[in-house]
């Protein structure tokens, strides 16, 4: 299996190469050539495995399709290490809940940080230890987050041999629960940055870093953000485990529902998809900031300013750009990369935009790849919420309420919504407490987390404040 870039590059890549890699060199996106086609004989053994041995079991089977440079025995290790009952909850790891009938939540949110996240992010800590381990090689990953990123990051990345987290935040912008959760990690290679600064800030500083190649070679920085193709590879397992347990066969088709910001999740349903795993439609749901579902309904892509950008209360769909996308339009165009590249390299840096309603390969997107879109506002989760919470007396997080809200209006009968749960709801307790009234409930693992012992270090919005710090820690 080798991997290409979305702007047509004519290198190709094994697995190893790319993980720890972020664009391929010219500013493409890492996709595999091709992808493996599962035949109906290999989606019954998966089926058999999944309900026999586990996740787990699957996701080697899955894996092992897309990685030729990692020993399967070893493969297997990580893959066993990973999903484990300890880490995310339940011995199914991600549990279907049943609302109504044909309609369900599948849980994906029970691993160390309570969001999706870690369910790609996990694994890659485990990669990393591995390939970095092999190579003998340091890693110091810089980032910059909001919230969800950075702690999945730092939970996975935490006491593992030969990475540091370098991990920039808004100071005192993310919520109480997820401040308390990043910086109450001591671990010695976890160290977080509060930026006296917006959101935006911590990224510019996080580019300017790493735009400074003879500072980015000689101290190791690399990334973990959600273009890496690892993290997407392991969100296509979810959606056949997902499929297994919403189906008794495999002649049966399903719906998935995905509330999406950068593209990463629902992507990874798009690759499920191609695989062969009988998806009939991917709904994409967005909040305010509805770059997608824009897409979806017009063909016409627009980034947004930062002024355009809009604070909500599913704040980690709050994107300008949705930077997984490249590869969807990739294979929307028949994986023309010249063209893609004069779309993403050329048109979107001039005009900040580009139209495709009037090509044919538009109607592709819904008519061949079952894409639909829709997007829910801040009233619209309140109302999602309550009313979940009144009528199946479950409590759900804004951006599953924004994922809840968009499924129902895009229902195809007889066929099971799977809506993807990407956050538990204590993560955002102030917008539960906005909908119900009171808080919501807490795992006993995040009891009293709030008053742990804390390390963190503030700073300006100054790149060599930054670079100082990372140089003393490495020292
Ligand atoms: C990151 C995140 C999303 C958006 O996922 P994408 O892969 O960026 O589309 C949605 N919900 C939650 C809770 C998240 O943390």
């Amino acid at each position: 299996m080798l991997y290409l870039s979305t702007r047509g590059d004519p290198g190709r890549k094994h697995f190893c190469e790319i993980l720890l890699e972020g664009l391929a060199p010219d500013g493409g996106l890492y996709l595999p050539e091709a992808y493996p086609q599962v035949d109906a004989a290999t989606l019954q053994r998966w089926r058999e495995i999944h309900d026999t041995r586990g996740y787990a079991a699957l996701a080697f089977e899955v894996l092992s399709l897309y990685i030729d440079d990692i020993p399967a025995d070893d493969l297997r290790v990580i893959c066993e290490k990973t999903y484990t009952e300890a880490a995310f909850g339940t011995r199914e790891i991600v549990p279907l809940k049943e609302l109504e009938d044909h309609f369900y939540l599948e849980a994906l949110s029970n691993g160390p940080t309570l969001a999706f996240k870690d369910m790609a992010m996990q694994l890659l800590g485990n990669l990393f230890e591995y390939e970095l381990g092999r190579r003998g090689e340091q890693l110091n990953i810089l980032g910059a987050t909001s919230g969800d990123t950075g702690s999945a990051a730092e939970y996975a990345m935490r006491g593992k041999k030969g990475v540091r987290v370098f991990m920039t935040s808004p100071n005192g912008r993310m919520s109480p629960f997820q401040q308390a959760q990043m910086f109450s990690l001591l671990d010695d290679n976890i160290h977080n940055i509060a930026i006296d600064g917006v959101f935006d800030d911590c990224q510019d500083l996080v580019k300017a870093v790493s735009n400074d190649l003879d500072f980015k070679r000689r101290y190791k920085i690399g990334t973990v953000n959600s273009i890496n193709w690892a993290r997407l590879l392991a969100q296509v397992v979810y959606y056949f485990a997902g499929y297994f347990q919403a189906t008794r066969d495999n002649a049966q088709k399903v719906c998935f529902t995905v509330p999406s910001g950068n593209f990463g999740n629902v992507c990874a349903g798009h690759v499920a998809r191609q695989m062969g795993l009988p998806i009939e439609r991917l709904v994409v749901a967005t909040n305010e900031n509805d770059v997608l579902d824009e897409f979806f309904r017009t063909g016409v892509y627009r980034v947004r300013g930062s002024a355009d950008t809009h604070e909500t209360s599913s704040p980690s769909m709050d994107i300008s750009k949705a930077s997984n996308f490249e590869r969807f339009v990739f294979d929307l165009l028949g994986r023309d990369g010249a063209r893609v590249k004069a779309l993403f390299g050329d048109a979107l840096s001039r005009d900040g935009r580009f139209d495709l309603s009037a090509d044919p390969a538009f109607r592709d997107a819904a008519a061949r790849y079952g894409f639909v879109s829709g997007k829910s506002l801040h009233a619209d989760r309140l109302a999602t919420i309550r009313d979940t919470w009144k009528r199946f007396a479950l409590m759900i997080d804004t951006h599953t309420a924004d994922g809840v809200k968009v499924a129902r209006e895009h229902l195809v009968p007889g066929l099971p919504m799977i809506v993807l749960e990407t956050a538990l709801p204590i993560k955002f307790a102030a917008t539960i407490v906005e909908a119900l009234g009171c808080e919501p409930d807490r795992p006993a693992k995040f009891e009293g987390i709030e008053s742990l012992p804390r390390r963190v270090t503030v700073m300006p919005a100054q790149v060599q404040a930054v670079k100082r710090f990372i140089v003393e820690k490495c020292a």
